[in-house]
């Protein structure tokens, strides 16, 4: 192996071109952006100073201690736990659904046993075996909370009504009954002490990587390299020969204000009438600092067209369909392995994708060293 190209400098491109940097080979990385960092790029307002996460609020959360571990050479963390609020009507609520919110949507002052009895009255047990995302909400927490903190949010960022979507989106949300409002049920959590730029910068320090900026590549690229891992999108390498993978992509409105705007990190909107999902005032990402003005985002989920920023994978059965064709096509190809969020088209959080690249980047030291072929994905996409 002489060099290895690696295109994307988001985590997947990251972490596998360090891991094979240490190995002793040279990497080169590119990145059609001008930045490193992929979606998780962040940087400082010039106004204010606060560090802006550019591409949508990245949080970190984990179970995996190799990741943590991993990801903590290259950082400070600050400690950070999320707390989200959902708007809906004229009040507030306190999210994921917990005693908290449960009382005060039913103006009641129910203890855990008692919570727990009336959501389980309240939901549909003749729903044995929830097929769809609305089956999902109806059967676990009713029609009423289902109506008000489901239903229309869920619209709005698939843009599809909740009965032909996946009961899995559903279960990323824990429903709980007692006062914790943590979002994330993760053993650790925290934010980067100065954004997520500076770790990614890091991880790719290194005398055997080269970096290369503002470069766009194509397959037609590439055959000057041993081998190619690829975290773009998986169509795009084949020029969405087969058509395109559906993606939703996000518009970001910002908004500045003096003082603080809404007075917390993320206020998710629950009503269809409410065009945007959420705002988030980034401020709040970072109670260490602080900023007297405030920079928040309201957020905007919409139908991916080309030239958009893909984010969420749709990955309804007729992209499923389409998915089987390019990877058959990929595993057709020499030399290439598709990785990452955009490479294997799965909504993949930042651990993960961390963990994926590990593995990755091992295994494909193992195949190397054993001279055995080098698959097209490490990890399956289907
Ligand atoms: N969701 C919802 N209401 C909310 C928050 C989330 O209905 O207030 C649903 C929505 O379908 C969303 C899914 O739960 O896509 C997962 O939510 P999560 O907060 O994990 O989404 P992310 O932050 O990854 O966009």
């Amino acid at each position: 192996m002489k060099t290895i190209l690696i295109v994307g400098t988001g985590f997947s491109g990251a972490v596998i071109g360090r891991e094979l940097a240490n190995a002793g080979l040279k990497v080169k990385i590119v990145d059609s952006r001008s930045h490193v960092a992929g979606n998780c790029y962040s940087e400082r307002d010039s106004q204010t100073g606060i560090m802006i996460h550019k591409y949508g609020p990245h949080i970190f959360h984990t179970d995996n201690q190799e990741v943590w571990e991993y990801i903590s050479k290259f950082t400070e963390f600050m400690p950070y736990v999320n707390r989200v609020k959902s708007t809906v009507g004229n009040s507030v609520f306190s999210l994921p659904i917990n005693l908290h919110t449960i009382n005060q949507f039913f103006n009641k002052a129910l203890n855990p046993a008692e919570a727990k009895e009336l959501i389980r009255s309240l939901g549909d047990q003749t729903i044995e075996n929830p097929e769809n995302f609305e089956e999902q909400a109806l059967r676990f927490v009713g029609r009423e909370l289902y109506d008000a903190f489901f239903k229309g949010y869920t619209k709005k960022q698939w843009g599809l009504e909740p009965t032909e979507l996946p009961a899995s989106i559903l279960k990323r949300l824990p429903i709980r009954f007692n006062y914790d409002d943590n979002y994330f049920n993760h053993k650790y959590q925290g934010m980067p002490k100065d954004g997520y730029t500076p770790i990614v910068e890091k991880i790719l320090n290194h005398p055997n990587i080269t970096i290369e900026l503002d470069r766009e590549i194509l397959k037609k690229d590439t055959t000057d390299y041993d081998h190619v891992f690829f975290s773009g999108p998986l169509d795009s390498w084949f020029s969405y020969s087969e058509g395109r993978l559906g993606y939703r992509t996000l518009d970001f409105q910002e908004i500045r204000d003096s003082g603080d705007f809404q007075g917390c990190a993320v206020m998710n909107y629950g009503d269809e009438s409410v065009a945007h999902t959420r705002i988030s005032e980034h401020k709040f990402f970072a109670p260490w600092e602080s900023h007297s003005g405030t920079v928040a985002f309201r957020e905007y989920s919409r139908e991916c067209s080309p030239g958009d920023i893909p984010y969420y994978p749709i990955r309804l059965s007729s992209e499923q369909c389409l998915l089987q064709k390019y990877v058959a096509m990929a595993k057709a190809e020499q030399n290439v392995t598709f990785v990452g969020r955009l490479g294997t088209y799965r909504y993949l959080d930042m651990d993960v994708t961390i963990a994926e690249a590990l593995h990755t980047a091992k295994n494909f030291l193992k195949a190397v060293e054993s001279k055995n072929p080098i698959p097209a994905f490490f990890v399956e996409p289907l």
